[in-house]
């Protein structure tokens, strides 16, 4: 079968790789229909993330058709048309019977914090991910979901990652009714946060970005207003000329590890490296959020960050919310979002590719080119 093969740091092709089997009775294969780059994709095609070994293959936004099935799995058939939550969890753990289905204690026993997740190194199980055109779907009674008929693929492969991710970032945020939301980042997880907050009974929105296009479009779809940091001396300043000087009730980092801004370019190398990073939309949430707000962060971060400003957040008693989204608990309220025409997450999409062009997709959505805001990979 055909699969994206990573081969180093921004080297990734297409080959034909050896097709998927089922390891375990509880175990699906799945034929891939759609299949999305994340921006956490970045991170490992950026070389940031421990353990990406040559040979792998990433992908963990996919739908697609039941191919195969092992004889224990109860919940799905062959031929039903699913999609495939990121997460690989249980169901069943103290962690799952809490919901905390990214948090799951038996898929990656290794692993001292993070449950499974498709295609992301071997830090998070070393699971093969669905850039490909056959998957295998571990603990497949309890992941994948059926598509209902009136929700279309496009919807649907948003609402493995991107949405539901973007939806806890602002459930995280304990939004208040009229609480005005910072969110930065204007990649797919910080529009979906915007349109979010709006749902969870916010006043006002303000998006932070440097990519034009990006913050056209989050106009647009979340009707929020924005701000080009390329503009700004100083965030926590200008958030709170805006906000009355109180600073903004909630902050969202949509960004993590890979964050670029004033904070980073004005570190030299050496605090670079003490630093271990540039934790820049740390500093820039924690420092602009009111005293007693909530900073909620579902940007990804690689690497320890030890500079972020930890004294600051406690003598303004935020409270820090932070998790790798947990895409099943929030399926069955966005599914009705999308279904009253609240939200229609496949106009992010802005790319189809085929799967055999992965170099240029990867370039193209890793570089920010030709207005790129999400793209589906095409088997
Ligand atoms: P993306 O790369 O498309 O978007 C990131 C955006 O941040 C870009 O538009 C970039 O211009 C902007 N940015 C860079 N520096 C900034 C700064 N200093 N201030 C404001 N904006 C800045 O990625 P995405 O797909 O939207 O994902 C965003 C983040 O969410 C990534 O770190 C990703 O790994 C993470 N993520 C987390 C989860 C989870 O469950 N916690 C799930 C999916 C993605
Ligand atoms: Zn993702
Ligand atoms: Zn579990």
């Amino acid at each position: 079968m055909l699969a994206m093969n990573y081969r180093g740091p921004y080297r990734v092709r297409a080959d034909h790789m050896p097709e998927p089997r089922i390891e375990h009775p509880n175990d699906a294969i799945v034929r891939v229909t759609r299949s999305c780059i994340c921006g956490s994709d970045l991170h490992l095609f950026h070389g940031l993330v421990p353990d990406t070994r040559v040979g792998s293959t990433f992908g963990h936004e996919f739908c697609g058709v039941v191919e195969e099935i092992g004889p224990s799995v109860r919940n799905l058939q062959v031929g039903d048309q699913v999609l495939v939550p990121f997460n690989i969890f249980c169901g069943t753990c103290w962690f799952c019977e809490r919901e905390l289905y990214s948090n799951c204690h038996n898929v990656n026993p290794e692993a001292t914090a993070v449950g499974g997740i498709y295609g992301y190194s071997h830090t998070t199980g070393g699971y093969a991910g669905g850039q490909a055109e056959l998957v295998r779907v571990p603990m497949a009674d309890i992941g994948p979901t059926v598509i209902p008929s009136d929700i279309s693929l496009d919807d649907a492969v948003l609402l493995t990652d991107a949405f539901p991710t973007g939806y806890q970032a602002a459930e995280m945020g304990g939004i208040r009714e009229d609480d005005t939301v910072v969110v930065f980042g204007a990649g797919p997880v910080g529009i979906f946060a915007a349109k979010s907050a709006w749902l969870l009974g916010a006043g006002r929105v303000i998006v932070v970005d440097e990519v034009e296009y990006r913050l056209d479009f989050v106009r647009r779809f979340a009707h929020c207003e924005t701000v080009d940091f390329r503009s700004v001396r100083d965030m926590a300043v200008h958030l709170k000329r805006m906000t009355d000087g109180l600073g903004p009730d909630v902050c969202i980092d949509a960004v993590g590890a890979e964050a670029s801004g004033s904070a980073l370019q004005r570190l030299t190398g050496v605090q670079l490296m003490l630093q271990g990073g540039a934790a820049t939309v740390l500093h820039w949430a924690i420092n602009s959020v009111r005293k007693g707000g909530t900073v909620s962060i579902v940007g990804v971060y690689g690497p320890t960050f030890n500079a972020v400003p930890i004294g600051n957040a406690l003598n303004k008693g935020l409270t820090l919310r932070m998790n790798q989204a947990s895409v099943k608990r929030h399926l069955p309220r966005l599914i009705e979002h999308v279904r009253a025409g609240r939200v229609k997450p496949s106009e992010l999409i802005t790319h189809r590719i085929p799967l055999e062009h992965v170099a240029d997709a990867y370039h193209i959505f890793s570089s920010k080119l030709d207005g790129c805001i999400k793209t589906v990979l095409t088997m």
